[in-house]
């Protein structure tokens, strides 16, 4: 990948972008500043030059932003505490860097041979590519709502959180069906 002045920056794209992609990102960005790895104590590994051509990341996600989903059975039950527990790509700062982007699709195939993945940023629009240099897919486990939510903005998901809280608020009664005591209890 070469930018407008033919300067030469390997681009990592980053399929993903909740726990696992954003510490990848976090981590490459944190090396490059030469710092230690986030989760080790160790000192980064010595490359024996300095960088010269820092790398372009971009992020493909198919939400606009990052949801913990750790976080979700308190979030099923709580208002205010979904509104943290999603936090929109544009308002994180690491990820507003010149050299970082987010973009909001679904990847739905990776070339790996010509390193050209394919997505869509909604399911009407159309079919675009993205080429790489290096490839991070973190893109975790499919759940089913509520465990994780069906919107893929935040603003739809607050919408959702807001009906399933008072249709909860409003039950005569409730049925547990599972022993999901983490989830269902709460
Ligand atoms: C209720 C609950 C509680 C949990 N508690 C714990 C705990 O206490 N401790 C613990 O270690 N683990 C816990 N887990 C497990 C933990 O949440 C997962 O291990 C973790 O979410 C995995 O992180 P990830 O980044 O790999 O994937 P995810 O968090 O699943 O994120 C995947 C990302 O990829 C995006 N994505 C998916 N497909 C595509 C696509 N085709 N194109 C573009 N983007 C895509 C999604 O939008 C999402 O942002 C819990 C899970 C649940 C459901």
């Amino acid at each position: 990948m070469f930018d407008a002045d033919g300067f030469y920056r390997p681009h990592i794209l980053v399929v993903g972008g909740a726990y696992g992609g954003l510490s990848v990102v976090t981590n490459v960005l944190n090396l490059m500043a030469g710092n230690a790895q986030l989760t080790s104590q160790l000192p980064p590994p010595p490359l024996g030059c300095s960088i010269q051509t820092p790398p372009r990341v971009t992020i493909l996600d198919e939400r606009d932003g990052i949801y913990h989903t750790m976080g979700s059975p308190l979030v099923c039950a709580s208002e205010s505490f979904a509104s943290e527990a999603w936090r929109k790509f544009d308002e994180i700062p690491l990820i507003n860097r010149h050299n970082v982007r987010s973009i909001q699709g679904r990847a739905s195939a990776i070339d790996m041979s010509s390193r050209i993945a394919t997505y869509q940023e909604n399911s009407s629009g159309p079919v675009k590519q993205i080429s790489y240099d290096y490839l991070v897919v973190a893109t975790g486990t499919q759940r089913s709502w509520p465990v994780v939510p069906r919107a893929l903005n935040r603003s739809g998901f607050l919408r959702d959180i807001q009906d399933h809280t008072s249709s909860i608020r409003d039950a005569k009664r409730a049925v547990v069906v599972g022993g999901g005591v983490y989830l269902a209890l709460r």
